[in-house]
């Protein structure tokens, strides 16, 4: 049994190399394997299933390939691509998972989440995330032109952007108190995200009790996985060369 995890891809047409290097993924990694679970921030913007951009669709039918091969896809929406719906779903051959969810891996049971919402301490984030995850507002977005999001989701965008840089970076992580919260609730030892774009295996204590938090890595300059094959977990970050070389050892 191989699972594999992703997230932030941010997968963009102004980082074409990236989308080349996911879909030799596709084609060299993942093939080979049982199942990938894509953590969010699978692409930089999503407008909606209705407007998909050409290099986009070309995941799409890639994903669509390895759906068809046998292997199981699951996908959970990350703060940028939450307006992914059932259209993509059926397109790509994922499967859409709740954020947060729980899966056996090994008989351990393990909540998968996006992670944005552990980032508590970014109040101001918090606040547009409701907002933006409010099913009318969505509604309204999803009836505007494909010209007129754009330029909604351009607005975004700078704002974040500038907001980001007067942020102290422990504001856009994870709050400890959040996390130990939610994996109590949830009955958790072990919990996967991504988001932070800090890739570590964390271990803490639960009431006295190990636990981990394995944080995925971004794509902005090279591919990262997290791999579980015979009970062993492996965080790896990759280039081109490297997918390929992993392909034929
Ligand atoms: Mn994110």
């Amino acid at each position: 049994m191989k699972l594999l995890f992703i997230s932030d891809l941010h997968l963009c047409k102004e980082r074409p190399e990236i989308t080349e290097l996911f879909l030799d993924f596709l084609q060299h990694q993942v093939r080979e394997a049982d199942a990938l679970y894509i953590l969010g921030d699978l692409f930089e913007v999503w407008i909606g299933d209705d407007a998909v951009e050409p290099g986009n669709q070309r995941v799409i039918a890639a994903l669509k390939e390895v759906a068809n091969h046998g292997v199981r896809i699951f996908f959970m929406h990350g703060n940028r691509d939450f307006l992914i719906g059932d259209n993509f779903a059926t397109m790509s051959g994922c499967r859409i998972l709740d954020d947060p969810s729980i899966i056996d891996l090994n008989g351990e049971p393990t909540l998968l989440m996006h992670g944005d919402t552990l980032c508590t301490d970014d109040r101001e984030y918090q606040q547009f995330r409701a907002t933006v995850h409010d099913p009318e507002v969505q509604r309204d977005f999803l009836s505007q032109s494909v010209a007129r999001r754009y330029d909604i989701v351009d607005h975004y965008r700078n704002e974040s952007r500038e907001r980001s840089k007067q942020k102290p970076q422990e504001i856009m992580d994870v709050n400890q108190n959040a996390v130990i919260s939610t994996m109590k609730q949830h009955h958790v030892r072990r919990l996967i995200h991504g988001h932070t774009h800090r890739p570590a295996m964390h271990s803490l204590l639960i009431d006295g009790q190990q636990a981990q938090r394995i944080v995925l890595g971004d794509w902005y300059h090279q591919g990262s996985v997290l791999t579980l094959e015979d009970h062993h977990f492996d965080l790896q970050s990759f280039d081109k060369m490297n997918a390929r070389s992993a392909d034929t050892g």
